[in-house]
């Protein structure tokens, strides 16, 4: 049994939301103890995803209901503060990441395959069952986590942590399905919507050597677009532009978070080819069965990726040098920052300094 001081020790401070119309605010959450196969992490970065304003404000109750308090954030960073005593790739000092995942049944299917992402059993950071301590888990909006060391990521040592920090979760996300479709050397990939994952999918692309051009609905992004490595960029809303590009994309990656029509950009589309839904806007969308009989097209989508998967694109970036263009931001001003991701106004991600958690 722990003594009420040590349970008290386990205390984190956290940003939550008690309702999916309640800002977020200071708060308290319990983590658990460090067990044998645990690392306790203090968080130095969280970035901010789409899905964490999507599941504050409970737009996936149909799919995924919030649980409240609700403690977002899955694209963490940290340094590593205490090991359980059968942990042997982590050791206090190390600086580590935590993406969307942190614990599944390792025994599965999915999980020999190495996409834990859809074990039937599997824990994500927030808003999931929390085999240990009841309840939901909270997630990286707070000052520190105790993870499985399975789902702790490794950091490489040349990378700026606050730009890391959005690849637990924006890089998989775009690295996996980019990776899964192939070879893209050469080949004219498409990237709609540039914000969080659409930065990440175009810098990513561009490494891959795929001829890249952003789908964007906001024209002022059009210079940061070739700066990040598009070779072209489309103004959605321009009819002459998109005409001009229909039927010639080998691939195309939709990361848009709201409704949408799809048909359009399947029209972009090559025989054949196909279009990643990593985006999950809240409604379902109207997809016409037209769009994909005519030229054989597929539409399919991709969660995440898998823990090696996501070292694998960790390690990946350190030897590229990739990170995430970030605005780093006080957790004070979190609310405000959800207002700005909502008006597509983020360039091109909001990096937590966790660090102005202690000042409250
Ligand atoms: P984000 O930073 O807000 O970017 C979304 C972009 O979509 C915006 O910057 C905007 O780009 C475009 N957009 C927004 N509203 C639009 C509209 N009405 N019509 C057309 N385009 C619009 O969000 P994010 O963090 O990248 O996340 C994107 C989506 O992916 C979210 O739904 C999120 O939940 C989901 N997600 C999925 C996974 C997964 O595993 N599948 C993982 C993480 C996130 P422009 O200004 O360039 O048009
Ligand atoms: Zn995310």
């Amino acid at each position: 049994m722990k003594s009420h001081k040590e349970s008290i020790m386990n205390k984190a401070k956290a940003y939550s939301a008690a309702s999916a119309t309640s800002p977020l605010a200071l708060d308290t959450v319990q983590r658990r103890d460090t067990t044998e196969s645990d690392v306790q992490i203090e968080i130095l970065y969280c970035g901010i995803c789409h899905s964490d304003l999507h599941t504050v404000r409970d737009e996936w109750n149909s799919v995924m209901p919030t649980t409240y308090p609700c403690v977002p954030g899955h694209e963490i960073v940290g340094r590593v503060i205490e090991v359980g005593k059968a942990v042997t790739e982590y050791s206090p000092g190390d600086v580590v990441g935590v993406g969307c995942l942190v614990d599944s049944d390792q025994s599965c299917p999915a999980c020999l395959e190495n996409v834990e992402q859809f074990c039937p059993d599997s824990t994500f950071t927030y808003n999931s069952p929390d085999k240990h301590l009841g309840g939901v888990t909270y997630g990286g909006y707070s000052e520190s986590i105790v993870v499985d060391e399975k789902f702790v990521l490794k950091v490489p040592g040349n990378l700026n942590l606050a730009r890391v920090a959005p690849l637990l979760c924006a890089g998989i996300t775009t690295y996996s399905p980019l990776r899964r479709w192939g070879d893209i050397n050469g080949k004219k990939v498409g990237v709609v919507g540039l914000g969080g994952l659409g930065h990440m999918g175009v810098k990513f692309a561009k490494a891959f050597g795929a001829h890249t051009v952003v789908f964007t609905t906001t024209p002022g992004k059009k210079d940061d677009a070739l700066r990040l490595g598009a070779d072209e960029v489309i103004i959605s809303s321009d009819s002459e532009q998109m005409k001009a590009h229909a039927g010639s994309f080998d691939y195309i990656l939709n990361t848009v978070s709201a409704d949408h029509d799809v048909n359009v950009y399947l029209g972009m589309l090559g025989m054949d080819s196909t279009m990643t839904m990593v985006g999950a806007p809240e409604a379902p969308l109207a997809v016409s069965a037209f769009a994909l009989i005519f030229g054989r097209k597929n539409l399919n989508g991709s969660l995440i990726g898998g823990i090696k998967e996501t070292q694998e694109m960790l390690d990946f970036c350190g030897e590229h040098n990739i990170t995430s263009d970030v605005e780093v931001i006080p957790i004070q001003t979190v609310n405000e920052a959800y207002e700005r991701l909502l008006q597509s106004e983020v360039k091109y991600r909001f990096s937590i300094d966790m660090a102005s958690l202690k000042e409250e």
